[in-house]
């Protein structure tokens, strides 16, 4: 969960995780630490046409969570790092 000090979400300030609810370090508007967001719209062929769901997960969660697929995540090495 992102929460922003302005509407139009230009500054953040606080990430939490959405399954431990651990505060992760926002420092002067920016994440600094690993956090995966996932926000995806919905679409004609679900239950949920229309909607628009995000969340965040620590890195710690994001590791539980993928432990329990039944198949493992596409894992590819990166060279350079930005
Ligand atoms: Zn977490």
């Amino acid at each position: 969960m992102r929460v922003y000090l302005d509407e139009k979400e230009k500054e953040l300030v606080t990430v939490i995780c959405n399954q431990c609810k651990r505060e992760l370090l926002v420092e002067n508007g920016i994440l600094k630490e690993e956090c995966i967001h996932v926000s995806h719209d919905f679409g004609y062929f679900g239950q949920r046409d229309g909607e628009t769901h995000r969340f965040d997960l620590c890195e710690e969660c994001y590791n539980k969570m993928i432990a329990t697929l039944q198949i493992s995540v596409d894992k590819q090495e990166r060279r350079e790092l930005l």
